[in-house]
């Protein structure tokens, strides 16, 4: 009898010799160097590949890249780890267990994945104001990057805040 896979991801295994939390382009990066160095090495990306970079909208700073889609160039980091062996699975992590030399890693789909190597790569989130038209205007005027904003408010009057920096 045929098995068939819907997705790729039913083939997760118990164990790697590393886990990444997070597929950002952090956790993208640390999975590249774990493949190429002939470790076996899962990614658990949360929601989707690429972390924040799905929420923008042109990068312009990356070397190699005058000008790239963010979701463009997530997708170009993933296969560059899965080109070194990096296997990605789409779940988020919801408790670990430190305890012993091997890790262990609970996934929110039920699967608990063990290993030796745990590298926590899950990034930031922003802080919001919550003044009226901030969900509304966010990419449109509204950037909770500073450099974007410096770029895209060029010779108009622009608002800068800054939100939870510890004193
Ligand atoms: C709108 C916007 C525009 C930006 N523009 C630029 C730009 O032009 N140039 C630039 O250099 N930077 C830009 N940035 C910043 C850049 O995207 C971040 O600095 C970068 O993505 C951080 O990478 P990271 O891997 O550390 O974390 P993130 O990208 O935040 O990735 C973290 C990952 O961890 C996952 N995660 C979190 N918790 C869990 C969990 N419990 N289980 C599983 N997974 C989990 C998340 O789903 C996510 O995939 C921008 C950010 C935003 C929001």
């Amino acid at each position: 009898m045929a098995v068939f896979f819907i997705g790729g991801e039913s083939n997760v295994k118990d164990y790697y010799d590393v886990v990444v939390i997070g597929g950002g382009p952090g956790g993208m990066s640390a999975a590249l160097y774990a493949g190429r160095a002939g470790l076996s090495c899962l990614i658990v990306e949360g929601s989707s590949t690429g972390g924040q970079m799905n929420e923008t909208d042109i990068i312009e700073n990356y070397p190699g890249f005058e000008e790239i889609e963010g979701p463009v160039l997530g997708e170009k980091m993933r296969r560059h780890a899965e080109k070194f062996g990096a296997q990605f699975h789409t779940a988020t992590v919801v408790d670990v267990d430190f305890s012993g030399q091997v890790k262990k890693v609970i996934l929110d789909d039920g699967k608990v994945i063990s290993s030796e190597v745990v590298i926590i790569s899950t990034g930031a989130s922003h802080k919001k104001l919550n003044v009226p038209g901030e969900e509304e205007f966010s990419g449109r005027g509204v950037s909770t990057v500073q450099p974007v904003m410096a770029t895209s408010s060029k010779g108009r009057k622009s608002l800068s805040s800054a939100v939870g920096i510890p004193l």
